[in-house]
């Protein structure tokens, strides 16, 4: 399922590189060098990482390595300036990864917006874990596609490197945020995932606190990701309020129910101001009546958490409404009510397919009414 390919360098951790160099008859330290040249310089090919002695970059090449970064195929911009990437990997296979100005405020929560500096702000990318997905959710475009394989580690931060590369953007010194919130179920691709999530942090210099990962539910990774020293802040899409309705718009809730979800959840060890986020898409006359905010509330009880509600991104295939602002606004009023912070998430990029759950590979731009 998951061709990890023997010459390419990226996805390789510090170790690994420092265990490549002894084998090619180089000191150890250079894997540490080669290390800072594909997360922190981002090179395209290893003759470019200038600390490296000539001799051994000569050795790479001739053995073949390249760093495996991944090919932006096409580009997609919004008219609010949203980028959606059509990202290739090696097997001919893509995913999508957006790029955000700004944000979407679906990273928001930690106080981390506070004290915004002038000229360059924000931007968040929202980066796949698999092509395609097999979750199944009756609302997400992702779905339509089933899935297709896990991703490496290695494609995992290609994305990021690539976009950050076309983008001319370097953190730490630029303020990036990311979400695992792209194709895929990042936690049905976990250790991957995890790898993922310390290159970026030790190695693109993007830190933890900046970054959130989605999960439709998988109960048991919920748990394990609690345990995990390094670990991005969690959300759990929620998207409905009773198992009745959970059942039908996720599959996956036969499986782990909300009982089981929210035991985990509760159970779920908090950061100190941490909180866990809760991601609600409202499906018109399905999920957002004010009888169904009041289970969510009810839900919720005992847990430090904030809600970020999502109007439903409506697209070919999916048979559900956008609810009208006022029942979003209506949904809101009552969780804020209980005492709940809750936003309501823009949608970003809309018309060109890369809002939540519009990521299909989509290449032709067709209107639809949104
Ligand atoms: N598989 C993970 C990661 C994807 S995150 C997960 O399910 O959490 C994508 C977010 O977009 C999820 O919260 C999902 O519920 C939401 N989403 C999916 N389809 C959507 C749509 N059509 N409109 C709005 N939000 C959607």
């Amino acid at each position: 399922m998951n061709p990890t390919n023997e010459f390419e360098l990226l996805g390789r951790d510090r170790q690994e590189l420092t265990d490549l160099a002894q084998k090619v008859g180089q000191p150890g330290y250079r894997g540490q060098q080669l290390f800072e040249g594909l997360y922190r310089q981002r090179v395209a090919s290893p003759d470019q990482i200038s600390n490296l002695p000539q001799e051994f970059r000569k050795t790479l090449e001739e053995q073949g390595f390249r760093i495996g970064l991944p090919r932006i195929e096409k580009k997609f911009i919004s008219r609010d300036s949203t980028i959606r990437y059509l990202i290739a990997f090696a097997d001919g296979q893509s995913v999508e990864t957006v790029w955000m100005p700004e944000g979407d405020e679906g990273e928001r929560g930690d106080g981390s917006e506070a004290g915004v500096q002038s000229g360059w702000d924000r931007a968040t990318i929202c980066l796949s874990s698999q092509v395609g997905c097999a979750v199944d959710c009756q609302f997400c475009m992702t779905a339509l596609l089933g899935v297709k394989r896990n991703l490496s580690a290695g494609e995992m931060v290609g994305q990021i490197v690539a976009v950050l590369n076309d983008r001319e953007v370097s953190p730490p010194r630029d303020r990036v945020n990311l979400v695992f919130m792209g194709m895929g179920e990042p936690f049905l691709n976990y250790d991957n995932f995890i790898k993922a999530v310390r290159l970026l942090v030790e190695g693109v210099g993007i830190p933890e606190s900046r970054m959130t990962v989605s999960t439709a539910g998988i109960v048991p990774r919920i748990a394990d990701f609690g345990r995990e020293p390094v670990r991005p802040k969690l959300a759990v899409s929620l998207n409905a309020s009773n198992d009745e309705i959970r059942t039908r718009l996720m599959p996956i809730n036969k499986k782990w129910n909300l009982e089981k979800l929210m035991t985990a959840a509760r159970e779920f060890p908090l950061r100190p101001r941490e909180r866990l986020t809760f991601e609600y898409v409202l499906l018109d006359e399905v999920n957002d009546s004010q009888p169904h905010a009041r289970e969510v509330v009810d839900l919720l009880r005992g847990i430090r958490s904030k809600v970020n509600l999502i109007a439903l991104n409506p697209g070919p295939g999916i048979d559900f409404r956008t609810p009208a602002e006022q029942r979003v606004l209506e949904f809101q009023k009552v969780l804020v009510g209980a005492g709940i912070p809750t936003f309501i998430r823009r949608p970003r990029g809309r018309d060109i397919y890369a809002a939540c759950g519009q990521l299909k590979r989509t290449t032709e731009l067709v209107q639809f009414s949104a």
